[in-house]
């Protein structure tokens, strides 16, 4: 394809004068970024390094130069990052020029495609209005698909509708074919390979006739028209004189694609990333669209920054040992420009229930010393690594969001557990029955109301509607088709409510997990199956800990009591902690943060092991974590955990603590806790977790 090259020199007005000190605000690195001409720029530098900072002057520049707002397009990770970015520009430049950066394009690619399939979707064989497939829509619209072929009734259970969502999306993301995924992420599903496309196909054409997208057909409508209709690229290429991507290290192929695309009318196209923090291949990042920028582009110019603004030289040491042990990566220099600040602590704990009781006492006093709650944050690898610690902080009335998902206990899947144990400890729990049965095979709502009316019928002075539920009787209220499942659910109830269970919660929820044949419907529900299996298998850890259903269940029912109120005293309530995975936390900074569980085979995730770049990507994103830090960073796992047939086993700190220098040279301190330090205020009625053997 023939580009046009375009200098911004010979579009400047002879003389500017510009409105913002540049030389005042950034190094003579980021300005010369700043200051480039048109054509292709990559810039790849370490965390920290103002990278986006970078890119926000360059488009207040472009602006002080004269390009107009609504010839610039700015891609970032989410939509908040570009209305912050938006939002600084505004402040630098001022209204005073006129330009109005509403009119400035900016967010993430299913936001900018959205925006271009609003005017030319038609193009498409679309009718005029679009909707949008949420993945919930799109789930049930892909169950409507498998039982109109009938594969519902299949002998062999067939995927569930959202989990062929899922592999339909990875599919087109990652540009690999169906039968190859199932082969590697569900190879129990191998054999029904054909059927699988075959709904696929249906989908694809039932969402047509319906007029609707789902987010993958954003991506992939966005760049058919781009590829396909040279006058749509000709317009919209032709509008968007400077591109410019934040992240680019997380682009897959096809936001790849588009980019090249669309720049390639003018040829402007900036692109700032970091190789080291490139932590989303398992969603079809394309690494190669960094690393192969230069080679695509000869042309390009390609810079890097080096002093890094963010963090202590402490901090940006360890970071640096860390990451320098990866083998595939740029080798990049990164200076810290900070004065000196404390040496990272690392912290064993006992368990943890000590790493959380040290993680929220540590932040009670760093509050006192001065730090807001809103400057601290907790990073972890895997949602369900924060249970204990939301438990802990809920209990000491500390406030704090989570930015990783939901609040551990508002998650569907835990709730679907929990609604077993509340069935069971107050039969007349008309929700929580509701949900339970309606887990059954077969069994929709207008089953599980009559069923439950049926149920209340039969209730009596001595008899529950529990009781009622577990008589034979019961089966007859169901269709055919649902029996054999509401049976099981029948001897799943009668075993969980055996007196010798009822003093054991922890293995009730295992209960529900392996014979209830919770953890098969996970499986075979989500993509991510597995990852909710451990969720729940850490409920039952924490459940353990109490001595009856009843105490875990107060507990439980208390925390969402003080979720509702969340303010400690005399606390601004807009002011809270900040607790997220490390995969949600790319790009930001907070003066204090907390890794928790940095313990071998949870970070780095034992399959990392299985996956031949798998423990880089791990370092990536320890990498990420530790650079989020500006003056003070903690390093927690725990020594010890109590595992499913309550072996107590001691855990190995994670080897990207292990292979930094030990001793003198070592980049971190090691705390020891004294158990008065760390011991939390004990629930009532429950066992206290830290006093176990
Ligand atoms: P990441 O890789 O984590 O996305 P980044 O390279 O995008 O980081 P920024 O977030 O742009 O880095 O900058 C990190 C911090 O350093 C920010 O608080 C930013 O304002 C500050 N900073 C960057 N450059 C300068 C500078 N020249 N002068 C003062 N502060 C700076
Ligand atoms: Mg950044």
């Amino acid at each position: 394809m023939a580009t046009r090259r375009y200098t911004l020199k010979s579009n400047l007005p002879a003389k500017v004068n510009w409105r913002i000190d540049y030389a005042a605000q950034l190094n003579d690195e980021q300005r010369a970024v700043v200051e480039a001409g048109g054509g292709q720029l990559l810039v790849i530098a370490g965390a920290g390094s103002g990278k986006t900072r970078t890119l926000t002057y360059r488009v207040a520049r472009l602006i002080e130069s004269g390009v107009r707002p609504e010839e610039i397009l700015l891609l970032t990770f989410t939509n908040r990052a570009a209305r912050e970015m938006v939002g600084r520009v505004r402040e630098l430049v001022g209204e005073a020029l006129g330009a109005d950066l509403r009119r400035l394009w900016g967010g993430t690619f299913h936001h900018v495609a959205h925006l271009t399939l609003r005017e030319h979707a038609s193009e498409l064989g679309y009718g005029d209005r679009y909707g949008i497939l949420d993945r919930e829509d799109a789930g049930d619209l892909m169950k409507a698909c498998v039982a109109e072929l009938g594969f519902h009734d299949l002998p062999r259970r067939f995927p569930k509708s959202d989990l062929l969502v899922r592999l339909v999306s990875m599919a087109v993301n990652t540009q690999s074919s169906l039968p190859d995924l199932l082969a590697e992420k569900h190879p129990h599903f191998a054999s029904l390979s054909d059927e699988v496309i075959a709904a696929a196909a249906r989908y694809a054409e039932r969402k047509a006739a319906l007029n609707v997208m789902d987010f993958d057909d954003l991506l992939l409508n966005w760049k058919l028209l781009l590829a396909e209709r040279p006058a749509i690229l000709a317009a919209q290429g032709g509008r968007f004189r400077h591109v410019l991507v934040d992240e680019y290290q997380d682009t897959n192929r096809l936001q790849g694609d588009i980019v090249e695309l669309i720049s390639s009318v003018h040829g402007n196209l900036m692109v700032v990333g970091d190789d080291a923090q490139s932590i989303y291949a398992f969603r079809g990042a394309h690494f190669a669209n960094i690393i192969g920028f230069p080679e695509r582009h000869p042309e390009c110019q390609v810079f890097h920054l080096t002093e890094n603004y963010r963090s202590t030289p402490q901090i940006l040491g360890l970071a640096n040992a860390s990451i320098e042990m990866n083998v595939k990566q740029f080798p990049k220099e990164l200076h810290a420009t900070r004065g000196d600040g404390a040496l990272p602590a690392l912290v064993p704990s006992r368990d943890v229930f000590e790493q959380a009781a040290f993680v929220a006492q540590r932040l009670l006093e760093l509050r006192d010393e001065g730090m807001e709650l809103k400057d601290l944050a907790v990073l972890y690898r895997a949602h369900h690594h924060s249970l204990e610690l939301q438990v802990e902080l809920s209990r000491r009335g500390i406030p704090f969001v989570v930015r990783s998902g939901l609040r551990f206990f508002e998650q569907a899947h835990i709730k679907d557990v929990l609604c077993h144990l509340r069935f069971l400890a107050n039969p007349r729990d008309e929700l929580a029955f509701k949900r339970v049965i309606r887990l059954s095979r077969g069994v929709g709502g207008a089953t599980a109301e009559r069923l439950w009316q049926w149920m209340l019928g039969r209730e009596s002075e001595r008899a529950s509607p529990l009781d009622a539920f577990l008589r034979k009787e019961a089966l007859a209220e169901v269709p055919a088709r649902a029996q054999a499942s509401v049976a099981s659910l029948q001897t799943l109830l009668r075993e969980l409510r055996r007196p010798s269970l009822q003093a054991a919660p922890g293995e009730m929820i295992r209960a529900i997990l392996d014979q209830g044949g919770y953890g098969e419907y996970l499986r075979e529900t989500f993509l991510n199956g597995d990852g909710r299996i451990e969720d729940i298998e850490q409920l039952a850890d924490f459940a353990g800990a109490y001595e009856n259903v009843d105490a875990f269940l107060d507990e439980v029912g208390l925390l969402t009591e003080l979720e509702a109120e969340d303010v400690v005293d005399g606390a601004d309530p807009d002011e809270h902690l900040t607790l997220s995975t490390i995969h949600k936390a790319k790009g930001l900074e907070w003066r204090g943060v907390f890794v928790i569980w940095l313990a071998d085979g949870r970070f780095p995730v034992s399959a990392a092991y299985r996956d031949p770049d798998g423990l880089e990507e791990e370092r990536r994103l320890f990498y990420v974590a530790t650079t989020r830090a500006k003056d003070e960073l903690y390093l927690c796992y725990p020594i010890t955990h109590t595992q499913r047939d309550h072996e107590r086993v001691v855990m190995k700190a994670s080897p990207f603590i292990e292979e930094l220098p030990e001793g003198e040279g070592a980049p971190y301190e090691k705390w020891s806790l004294e158990a008065d330090d760390a011991l939390p205020p004990l629930p009532s009625g429950s066992t206290p977790p830290l006093l176990e053997s």
